[in-house]
């Protein structure tokens, strides 16, 4: 499992994100994108929000579409020529480590308990992004919610657009930048999420029906977590991730295999110069690791048909 060249074999992206959440492509651009660097699979994974698969699902009608029968449970479709694997990455966190984990295949319907979920995981956002407004006025680099908004085209607001607020009020040259100074754990104007516990953010996509995957573990420094994490149901380890290094991806490719999880890859590619994450199509995985993880979702669903 290493960075793809171009033109190299394994042309499946499992961690990407749209203007759903912080990203800066539509998910229709990041289709277009895939098509035009050979990646044949990508996992939308937008932050708390699934409303970017339901945007290109909706919009795959009369094409061959095998999720269209059911919107509520999901497998795989087509948007053009590029495999869509339903996605979300949620974000919890512990001893004020940052633990993301990712939910394959979990219900994009607006009706269900797992939308509500994240319903309410969006509604700490917005609280928590107006807190850092008005911290950031005390500190003297007022920002108009307004704007913050406006740079949010989806539904998932997040940290990234204060960021982009704060460098046209000029306070900063980039939002990494604002990240390092303001925003980021520990600085001035960072305000802590609502709590959701990395156990219960694995237990809820289980429970849905998902196929829950650890989310670059090395940026979070707790492998510690990783036994109690695969005792509720943890079905991979993300070891191929542009901020891990080397070595982070062969610890974890051998983790995964002592403890029998699937072994994913992604670029968490946010858009082209965003600072963030890795190019579409250079953190690619071979088309069996998607084979896993539609096995381990039918493995989940055929154990809720037992419940
Ligand atoms: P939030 O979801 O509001 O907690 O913001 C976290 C998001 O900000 C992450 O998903 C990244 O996309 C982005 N991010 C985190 N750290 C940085 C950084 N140092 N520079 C730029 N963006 C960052
Ligand atoms: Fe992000
Ligand atoms: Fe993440
Ligand atoms: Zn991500």
């Amino acid at each position: 499992m290493t960075r793809a060249g171009k033109g190299a074999v394994g042309r499946a992206d499992l961690h990407v994100h749209t203007t759903a959440s912080d990203g800066l492509l539509s998910p229709e651009e990041v289709v277009t994108l895939c098509e035009r660097r050979d990646v044949a699979v990508v996992a939308i994974a937008d932050h708390d929000t699934v409303a970017g698969i339901r945007q290109l699902f909706s919009e795959c009608r009369g094409q061959s579409c095998p999720a269209r029968r059911d919107l509520s449970w999901n497998s795989s479709f087509y948007s053009r020529g590029v495999e869509i694997i339903p996605a979300v990455e949620v974000n919890a966190e512990l001893d004020e480590k940052e633990v993301h984990i990712l939910g394959y295949f979990v219900p994009v319907d607006p009706g269900s308990e797992f939308a509500m979920l994240l319903d309410t995981i969006r509604r700490s956002r917005m609280d928590r992004v107006r807190a850092m407004v008005l911290r950031l006025e005390e500190l003297g680099f007022p920002v108009e919610l307004e704007r913050v908004l406006s740079f949010a085209k989806g539904e998932s607001i997040g940290r990234p657009h204060v960021g982009q607020a704060m460098v046209e009020r000029g306070y900063v040259s980039s939002v990494k930048e604002a990240f390092e100074k303001y925003l980021g754990v520990g600085k001035p104007a960072y305000v802590p999420r609502a709590h959701l516990a990395p156990v219960q953010a694995v237990k809820s996509i289980v429970h849905a029906g998902g196929v829950a995957v650890w989310a670059h573990p090395g940026t979070a420094g707790c492998d510690y977590l990783l036994k109690e994490l695969v005792e509720n149901g943890l079905d991979g380890l993300e070891c191929l991730h542009p901020e891990h290094s080397p070595e982070d991806t062969r610890r974890y490719a051998t983790l995964a295999r002592e403890h029998g999880l699937i072994a994913t890859g992604g670029s968490d590619f946010h858009g082209p110069g965003s600072g963030e994450g890795g190019e579409l199509g250079e953190w690619v995985v071979d088309y069996s690791v998607v084979t896993l993880l539609k096995e381990a979702r039918l493995k989940r669903e055929r154990e809720r048909a037992g419940r």
